[in-house]
Order: C-alpha cells, then structure tokens, then sequence
C-alpha cells in the first residue's frame, strides 16, 4: 500500500500517486512490498539491462568506495574513469575517441549541443549554433534538450524554448507519406535535412540529431538502412555535425552494443546514459569523435562546462564492470530473446487494434489504432496506453506506455524492453499478458 510520502511527482496526475512500493529486485523481476513478483518487460525506462542484483556489483561498490569515491575530474585523474573512457573509445565505432562524462541522458545531449557550438566557435564560425532534429523524438527534460525533442507531449507547457531550433519528419515509416519503394521514402525523409539547412542557412546550422533507432515516443522504429547514409553525407555536404543520441539504444537495447552498428554509419558524436551503469549509479558520457576533438587540442580552445558529478570514480567503476558484462555473449542472448519475443507476439500484428507492430533486437513497439485501415489514433481521452499498461500490470508484467502525441500525428504505444538477459520463460510470460492486456483491452473499447 501507498503511505504518505514527500516526493514531488505528478506525471500521471496525482502529487501521491498510489503506486506498488517495491521490496526487492532480482533478475528481471521486481518484488513488492505485497510478495506479488513482477516481470520487469521495460528494464526500467530501457536502463537495467543487465537485470538486477548482478552478481559481482556489490564488490565493486564496496572496493571502489574504499578507495575513492569522488574526485573533481578538472583537477585530479583516477584508474576508473580513464579506463572507462578507454573501454568507450575501443568498443565505440569509428574514431569516436574522447570521452565526457555527465550523469543522465539530458546532460549528455546539453553537453553534445554546447561542444558543437564551441568547435564551430573555433573554427571561426560562431553563427553555425542551431540543432536540427525531429518530431517524435525524446532527447531530454532540461531546456537544451527538450528544445532538440519532438514529442509534443513533454513539449507542451514548457514553452517557449531557450533557442529556436528546427524539426524534420520522425524516421517512422507507419506514418510517413512520401512515395515510392521504402528506400525512396527513406531518402526522402532524410532529404527533409537538406531542405531545412538550406532554407535556414548553412552557415547557421551548427548539428543534426537523432535516436538511431525510435525510443521513447516511437519504440522500435527503424528507418531504412540508406536512410542514416543519407544523413551522413548531408551532413558532411553542408558541414554540421551529426550527433547520434544512443542514451537508450546503446549497450545492447537493439542488439549490437550501439544502434548505428546496423546502418554502418558513424556520427560525430554519440550520447549515451542509462544502459552505461545498467541503472547501478546515474551517468552518462559523449563520445566525441578525432575532428571535433582536435578542435578543442588547441591552447586558444576551450570547453567551459561541466558537472559536480561528472565522471566520478564509483560511478565509472560501476560502469567498467557493467561495459564488461556486454560480452558477445549477453548481446547474443538479447538478440534471442527479442526474437522470441518477436515471434511469440507477430500475431499481434493482425490485430484490428493494433497498427504498427515492429521488433529489433530485445526491443519491441506497438502503435494502437482505432481504425488499421484510416490508421487514425484512439481519442486520448480513452487513454488506451494506460489501459493497456494497468492491464499487463494485473498480469504481472510492467510495461512502457507511450501517450499519443498531442496533435495527433502518432497513437498511443506500448513499448517492451527487457533486460538483455531475461529467461525464457519470462520473454513466454510477457508475450501471454502483453496479448491478454490487449485483447481484454479491445473488448472494452470497441
Ligand atoms: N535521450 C534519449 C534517447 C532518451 O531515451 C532519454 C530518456 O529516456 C534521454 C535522452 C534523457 O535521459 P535522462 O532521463 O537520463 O536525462
């Protein structure tokens, strides 16, 4: 049961929502206060990939607690965040070769944003500073951040920006409307960017960026392959920066360690956070590649920005041990378990509710339809996305919901993303209640 408690949270509506208390978790599950023993089928917001409780953590912790645990990185240096830059540098694609580190995903992207316009700054030119990314994307909750992110939802009341910035088509093939074979719909969409650098000038533009793969607002939507090659030689045309935002694709989520190792593409700058500590401590890092980082070599070049926490040697530890654990191995085994749980729900796919249904790697999303034929999206005030939700929770598997976007442009959606290292047996289990949730669902509003 809820008891009164003083956090400030009121995303769903409710400042005390009564919400099931946690005991204990382990594994892919999650055990309440009441004994019920949930499946975890969104690793938290797609975080604890690694599932809970992984058995070697608690040493780490107690080592590098007893050596040091804080260090202002601006003054002194340390054994775990150089090794973890170093792990990063070798297992990153390309010649991402630098490292900095931040705490969460926002931060990440702030810092992406702010070096971006000092290299320009350095190069000479300092007007090159506006972002071009698009709709239906989540880049971040802080205000650089979510003036970069498309989701109207966690937009609306939050303006206006701090920067005027420009948005382009979402990379989501259900809804676009360009003609042609899939590869020239892609290419169309990716020529969206030329057309806005050139319309806002290139001498303006300072960086695109994208989730290689949808997230948060659009789960599980991949573009097609020539889409991000596309991307790349706008971006090189026109001299911007391509920032890949991997916050939540990296480290497995859609197989491969990074999202961009599908497209063979390698960007500029990369941000990643959540599956980098697997959820054991906050942080979160920018891998910035040699020409951006030789920039910022010179005596005249400087980067004045940074966080108290940034880098901070139990964090880095914790996220050494956790990069360790993304072996050929465990990446294997999250490919596994997303194809069977892709399998074990394609019939989903033929459903009248359901309109888009997409999987790669361990994750999964679904888009909810009123109409599959008009594709139109149920009216928000159903909340379809949280009866589905509230649904699979009575059957023991907490999912990610995904509210329409406020103007319509997308449905509600469901997003699944488990841990990388679940059973069988729990993919089986999640498949049963996610198909239960929706039917029982459908039943109610139609
Ligand atoms: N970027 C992406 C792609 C995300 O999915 C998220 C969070 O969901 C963020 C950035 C923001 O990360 P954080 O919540 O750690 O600030």
């Amino acid at each position: 049961m809820a008891q009164h408690n003083h956090i400030f949270y009121k995303w769903g509506g409710g400042i005390e929502p009564d919400l099931p208390r946690v005991d204990h978790a382990h594994d892919e599950f999650l055990v309440t206060e009441d004994g019920e023993k949930l499946i975890d089928a969104a690793a938290g917001a797609a975080v604890t990939n690694l599932g809970h409780s992984v058995p070697g953590i608690e040493e780490i912790f107690e080592s590098q607690s007893a050596e040091v645990s804080y260090l202002s990185l601006s003054h002194f240096s340390h054994d775990a965040p150089e090794d973890l830059a170093r792990t990063l540098a070798t297992r990153a694609p390309g010649d991402l070769s630098k490292v900095f580190f931040t705490n969460s995903g926002s931060e990440a992207n702030e810092a992406a944003f702010k070096l971006a316009r000092e290299y320009f700054r350095a190069r000479g030119k300092p007007e090159k500073s506006v972002v071009v990314s698009r709709w239906q994307s989540y880049h971040g909750a802080t205000f650089g951040a979510l003036s970069a992110t498309g989701n109207t939802l966690r937009r609306r009341g939050f303006e206006p920006f701090l920067t005027d910035w420009e948005h382009i088509s979402p990379a989501y093939p259900y809804r676009w409307s360009f003609d042609g074979t899939p590869e020239e719909q892609a290419r169309a969409a990716a020529r969206e960017l030329e057309t806005t650098i050139r319309q806002r000038g290139p001498d303006t533009v300072a960086a695109f960026v994208a989730e290689p793969v949808g997230g948060a607002s659009i789960p599980a939507a991949a573009p097609h392959p020539v889409y991000y090659k596309e991307i790349r030689d706008i971006c090189d045309e026109y001299d911007v920066l391509f920032i890949a935002d991997e916050v939540m694709t990296g480290f497995g989520r859609t197989g491969p360690l990074f999202a961009m190792e599908h497209y063979g593409v390698t960007p500029d700058m990369m941000s990643l956070g959540k599956g980098l500590t697997s959820g054991y401590t906050p942080m979160s890092a920018v891998l910035v590649n040699d020409k951006v980082a030789d920039e910022f070599a010179r005596e005249d070049v400087s980067f004045a920005h940074g966080h108290t926490f940034a880098g901070n040697p139990l964090s880095a530890a914790v996220a050494n041990f956790v990069v360790e654990q993304y072996t050929d191995g465990v990446l294997e085994r999250g490919q596994q378990r997303g194809q069977q749980l892709a399998s074990e729900l394609a019939p989903l796919a033929d459903h009248p509710m359901v309109g888009d249904f997409r999987a790669i790697g361990p994750m999964v999303g679904l888009e909810f339809v009123a109409d599959k034929d008009t594709k139109e999206p149920f009216d928000p005030s159903q909340k379809v996305y949280k009866q589905v939700y509230d649904a699979a929770l009575d059957r023991g598997v907490y999912t990610y919901p995904g509210k329409g976007s406020v103007d319509g442009v997308a449905g509600d959606h469901l997003m699944l993303s488990p841990p990388l290292t679940l059973s069988e047996s729990s993919v089986s289990r999640i498949a049963e209640a996610v198909e239960g949730a929706i039917e029982d669902v459908y039943s109610r509003v139609h």
